[in-house]
């Protein structure tokens, strides 16, 4: 009884924070991206590809979470664009309260989109609203082809999977039909795009979905104002 009542206080405020963090995002017109996937999967390697090409057409921050280190916001901060470290202190997921403090620490006037990067772990993560409006979720082919069947909350609340080490691919016994194919069962027009930080080519439709995403939502923004204005 009282474990239950600690549980949905944890949720409620973090819902609340959220909440916070989403109209916070909008006032400034920045829109948020929250990476997810297990330890290893290729997240970081990921925004090392995808930020210098978005670079050309938008101003990006990040925030790295992690439960230790700063290793992976030394790799993002090489690349010149602004990136707060947010130390979970071992804490296995992050949470809307530590994205807000990260939020105010980076130059929202200046930014149009800021990638969240979670920390390594297909689970908790999942349950955790950070106030984003988009989630990509990572599987890399070296964690095994059965993992959107076993960890299928991952998969349901992305956006968009990205596959990748997809050079390994004949290193392992990865079948792409079989993770697409669970993939798809949980989202029958979910995209799933394949990525290897060795071919430079397939980082384009990922950074081609995320610029197609974020125009369809300006649009859509932008009825939304004209809508008002009439009203
Ligand atoms: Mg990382
Ligand atoms: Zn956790």
């Amino acid at each position: 009884m009282t474990i239950e009542v600690v549980k949905r206080s944890l949720l409620a405020v973090n819902d609340r924070a959220a909440e916070q963090n989403r109209q916070r995002l909008d006032a400034f017109s920045v829109l948020a991206i929250n990476l997810l996937g297990g330890a290893g999967c290729g997240k970081t390697t990921l925004l090392e590809k995808l930020i210098p090409r978005l670079s050309r057409d938008m101003r990006l921050a990040v925030l790295e979470g992690d439960l230790a280190t700063t290793r992976d916001a030394e790799r993002i901060a090489a690349l010149n664009v602004p990136v707060v470290q947010l130390l979970t202190e071992g804490g296995c997921h992050l949470t809307a309260t530590l994205v807000q403090r990260g939020l105010a620490k980076l130059p929202l006037t200046d930014v149009e989109l800021v990638f969240i990067e979670n920390v390594g772990n297909p689970i908790c993560p999942t349950n955790f609203d950070l106030g984003e409006h988009a989630r990509i979720a990572i599987l890399s082919v070296t964690e095994g082809d059965d993992k959107p069947a076993k960890y299928g909350h991952l998969f349901q609340i992305a956006d968009l999977v990205v596959i990748s080490k997809i050079d390994l691919l004949r290193a392992t016994d990865f079948r792409v039909e079989r993770a697409v194919g669970d993939i798809r069962k949980l989202g029958p027009d979910k995209p799933v795009l394949a990525f290897t930080a060795a071919d430079p080519t397939t980082v384009e439709p990922i950074a081609d979905w995320i610029l197609q995403w974020r125009d369809r939502r300006n649009v859509r923004a932008g009825a939304e104002h004209n809508q008002a204005a009439v009203a």
